[in-house]
């Protein structure tokens, strides 16, 4: 036990093979709460707030009111603050350790952001007050939009996206009603899709209406260009790509692969979720790109996953920028204006994606984050990121099988090589970390790495973070060779929770607590 210059000790006592055969009266483990479900320890006659009884009145619904009770347990307000707090305790965060999840870009969220979300002339706005009223809130859109086309080169964004997979959507619309505009639109029905995809990219086309033809990746990773070159055909109607890859691999031949597609009338839509490799080292124009979805809640540190929602606004190059959705930013002299329908359009929107204009909440986070990093504290984001991960990768690669040869940008891929007749499987592998404390890294994606576990550290951690990552993954897989299987069939014994039926789970859902 390491003690300090006073005499006491800095590590806690090793007493974990004691502490997991006690039981205690209350359930509770230490500092733990155990806690009841809410609807044994709330009533649903009770209630945390003394609101005056509602008068008699006629409902406009039209009979359809609920007339029953809700069955909704009330709850005072310490209760249902601890509920949160306790729950929090059980679950894992950002805040909380480094989370490796590769293609997430799980990075801090500074809490500049957060300060400068919550002023009321951001937080507080109403989706349908008027213009007028809210010039300051779009005068940010306006900035952030300015932002985001200088890093990319690109002509114009949609900033409306609620998360990656809907700017997907979005710029693929854009393509649609483009074809449709050039008369082609029956005749493109392809788009090319690398095996490696992210699946929302396949799903994305789909739900546009066209076919998805796979690409094959080539032995390091990357588009096998020769079965490009045979696809390409006059019913082509885009490729999308995510560069860097979801195998972290910068796709070098992009420049040919952008040309090739237009040179055959098709259009490249840029999957943009790594964008935290390249920021301020590439320029997305410079790459042939016509539409990308830029992921604020990944490049840009907004929380998201269980931490909030996301915002995916489109970059657009010029052939796109007119068929971006309504509603959009125009400024005129100093009042800023969101055209909101057809006839105000000079353009050709090919709809409207959502209901109002966008995260308010994301859009201050990202350019508090932008501007406080400014244009060389983006850069050194890329270039840190993807100096950890190659840091991992060199550590890690000792123990770990990478799954391609050489430097990566921004994730590290691993194979389950390294695993090879120990009885452990990438699965097992990753429970074990939980185990350690750590959230798993992304596994089994991309699907052409058998077992893949893909590690994106982010710029955010420090380099005594990376180590104390590092060496605990490299004692799991020496432990894996070792022959201690049981170690990690069994993880994780140390989580609230053990190892769930995820089948069951999935397949017939518990919903309610109680049958009636
Ligand atoms: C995260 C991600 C997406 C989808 O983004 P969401 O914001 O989760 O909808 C698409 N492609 C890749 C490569 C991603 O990592």
């Amino acid at each position: 036990m390491a003690i300090n210059s006073t005499g006491r000790p800095t590590t806690p006592a090793d007493n974990q093979s004691i502490a997991q055969d006690v039981k205690t009266f209350s359930g509770s483990r230490g500092l733990l709460q155990a806690e009841p479900l809410l609807f044994e320890v709330g009533a649903t006659d009770k209630c945390g707030v003394d609101l005056p009884r509602v008068p008699e009145h006629k409902t406009r619904l039209g009979g359809l009111e609920r007339k029953d009770a809700i069955g909704l347990p009330g709850l005072s307000e310490p209760e249902a603050m601890r509920h949160y707090v306790r729950l929090s305790q059980r679950n894992y965060a950002i805040d909380l350790g480094l989370y490796p999840l590769g293609s997430c870009t799980m990075k801090h969220n500074p809490r500049l952001n957060e300060k400068l979300a919550r002023l009321p002339g951001f937080a507080d706005v109403h989706p349908l007050q008027p213009q007028s009223t809210v010039q300051g809130a779009l005068a940010l859109m306006g900035e952030l939009s300015r932002w985001l086309c200088a890093i990319t080169g690109m002509e114009a964004v949609a900033l409306s996206p609620k998360a990656g997979a809907h700017g997907e959507w979005c710029g693929m619309m854009c393509i649609r009603a483009a074809l449709a505009d050039r008369g082609e639109l029956a005749i493109r029905r392809r788009v090319l899709v690398p095996e490696s995809a992210h699946g929302t990219n396949p799903a994305t086309a789909a739900e546009c209406g066209f076919e998805i033809d796979e690409l094959p990746a080539d032995a390091t990773g990357r588009v096998d260009m020769q079965v490009f070159t045979d696809k390409i055909g006059p019913d082509v109607a885009a490729i999308m790509l995510t560069n860097p890859n979801t195998c972290g691999l910068f796709e070098r031949d992009i420049r040919e692969i952008a040309d090739l597609i237009h040179e055959a009338g098709g259009y490249f839509y840029c999957d943009g979720a790594n964008l935290n490799a390249i920021m301020g080292k590439t320029r997305v124009r410079d790459l042939g790109v016509d539409a990308m979805h830029i992921n604020l809640h990944k490049t840009f540190s907004t929380p998201h996953g269980g931490g909030g929602p996301g915002a995916g606004p489109v970059v657009l190059s010029k052939r796109l920028s007119a068929y971006a959705p309504l509603p959009y930013l125009v400024r005129d002299g100093d009042q800023w204006q969101l055209i909101e329908d057809d006839a105000q359009s000079q353009e050709k929107p090919f709809g409207r994606l959502c209901a109002f204009h966008g995260q308010m909440g994301m859009f201050t986070r990202a350019l508090a984050y932008m501007m406080s990093h400014g244009a060389d504290g983006l850069r050194q984001v890329s270039e840190d990121a993807v100096l950890n991960a190659n840091y991992l990768l060199a550590r890690l690669s000792d123990e770990m099988s990478p799954a391609f040869d050489g430097a990566c940008m921004h994730e590290a891929l691993f194979d389950d090589e390294f695993l090879k007749n120990t009885g452990v499987t990438t699965l097992d592998f990753a429970k074990a970390m939980i185990d350690e404390g750590y959230h798993p890294m992304t596994m089994y994606f991309p699907l052409v790495v058998h077992g893949a576990l893909l590690i994106e550290p982010t710029e955010t951690e420090s380099r005594e973070s990376l180590d104390r990552f590092a060496d605990t993954l490299l004692a799991l897989a020496k432990a894996a060779k070792a022959g201690e299987q049981a170690k990690f069939t069994n993880a994780p014994v140390l989580a609230p929770l053990q190892r769930l039926d995820e089948t069951q789970a999935a397949r017939h859902p518990v919903l309610r607590w109680r049958e009636t």
